[in-house]
């Protein structure tokens, strides 16, 4: 199987355009159902031998990260629960505090009768947390760079965004009809380039860059990239979705770490991951964004946060404050994991922070070593083009500061038994 087939951009194209037009029980369009049909043959031949990666089932949980797949025990290193809150039982009691008093979900939007009391203590708390004047709730990250992004940029703007840019960005850029050019990953000389050829003046122009780059695992070089950016009058964004709870003094993410928030205009970030919920955020100091809840779809014309999901993420955002331990732990875990890996001859593709990648070489042998392990009691995503650079095959792994050394031993053991079984090593 050729990976140009498989996984090339063609597939970046498929939308799900049902034309409405036809009548119950009729297919609307042979064309598109027909292509995506293929689409689906084609990973079905392409996994026949090692099971659908992307079709993982979690039959239980065990523990926070041991978990019943294919009816066996699994270590999970392929969550993002960075600082394992989604299992600290404040959060498990704020969550169900609120869903006794409050329900299981709000059933409307922020601006009909779906902005609690609890929603707006939640952007409060995230101000406070970041240091800014404003927050903004979204009911998930992706829709927070589709709101924010979108919201603020237009046809006639430009956005510049880095090459290893998440899904949610791009859509975003193209959801708000500007114009977008994407510089070299962490190429501040690139970006700068970009800023010299284009016609929009830098008031005009967005740069959005993230804290943690979490396909390879490496920390955005926002000291350079964001100087540039202020340089030429542009404004600012820095999704910190992997980065939040994790680095500098305070867990506020990249940003701290390196000393760079006041060149940020805009933090964009999820509670999915470090936070263990779900939904997302902007926070900011600039008092015009607040006008943004009336010009954003993505907040206007979905339903708020749940409310159990608002109260774990409160008392989560307090624990990051309160227990700076949980974040040393994790790097800590998080350099002896990538120095062993790197010991025992994988090639990898970060740095060795918190989330990182084994590189595969190939679909067919990242599969089977993907499903060796797993049958070794390791789960770890796998990634492929075109959702990766440089189309390369990688086995991402993720840790948490509740991983054990035993678990941290355990899975190297396993990787290594998988990548001998497989030729990766
Ligand atoms: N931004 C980045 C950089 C991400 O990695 C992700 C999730 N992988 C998102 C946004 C979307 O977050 P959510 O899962 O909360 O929608």
């Amino acid at each position: 199987m050729d990976e140009a087939e498989l996984y090339g951009d063609r597939i970046e194209t498929i939308h799900w355009n049902g034309n409405g037009t036809a009548r119950a029980g009729e297919i609307p369009n042979q064309g598109l159902l027909a292509r995506v049909s293929r689409f689906g043959r084609t990973i079905g031949r392409a996994t026949a031998d090692t099971g659908n990666p992307l079709a993982v089932v979690v039959e239980d949980m065990l523990g926070p990260l041991e978990a019943l797949i294919n009816g066996r025990r699994t270590l999970m290193f392929g969550t993002n629960s960075y600082l394992g809150l989604n299992h600290h039982p404040a959060c498990i009691s704020a969550a169900n505090a609120a869903a006794q008093h409050f329900g299981t979900g709000s059933t409307a939007s922020r601006v009909a009768s779906g902005n609690h009391r609890l929603h707006m203590n939640l952007e409060e708390s995230l101000a406070r947390f970041f240091g800014r004047r404003q927050a903004i709730a979204y009911s998930t990250g992706f829709m927070a760079n589709l709101g924010i992004i979108s919201g603020l940029c237009a046809e006639g703007d430009a956005i510049f965004i880095d090459d290893h840019s998440h899904a949610s960005i791009y859509d975003a850029c193209r959801l708000s009809g500007a114009s977008v050019s994407r510089f070299r990953h962490n190429d501040a000389a690139d970006l700068d380039r970009l800023f010299r050829a284009s016609p929009v003046p830098g008031d005009r122009i967005m740069v959005v860059v993230e804290g943690l780059y979490s396909v390879w695992g490496d920390l955005g070089d926002l000291p350079a990239i964001l100087k540039v950016a202020k340089r030429h009058g542009a404004i600012t964004a820095v999704d910190e979705a992997h980065s939040l709870g994790i680095y500098g003094a305070r867990g506020r993410g990249a940003a701290e770490l390196m000393g760079v928030e006041d060149l940020c205009d805009l933090i964009i970030g999820t509670f999915s991951k470090s936070l263990g919920g779900i939904g997302g955020f902007c926070v900011t100091n600039a008092p015009e964004l607040d006008a943004l809840r009336y010009a954003s779809r993505p907040y206007l014309y979905t339903a708020s946060l749940p409310p159990p999901v608002v109260a774990s993420t409160i008392k989560a955002l307090e624990l990051i404050d309160a227990e700076p331990e949980r974040r040393q732990k994790l790097l800590a875990s998080a350099k002896v994991f990538h120095a062993k890996l790197s010991e025992v001859g994988f090639q990898l593709t970060s740095p060795g922070g918190p989330v990182g990648g084994v590189k595969l070489h190939g679909i067919k042998r990242g599969n089977q070593f993907w499903r060796r392990l797993l049958d070794e009691g390791v789960y770890v995503n796998l990634l492929v083009p075109p959702a990766t650079p440089n189309r390369e095959v990688i086995a991402r792994y993720s840790l948490s500061s509740l991983h054990e050394p035993w678990m941290l031993d355990k899975a190297i053991e396993c990787f290594v038994a998988a990548g001998k079984a497989t030729d990766v090593l």
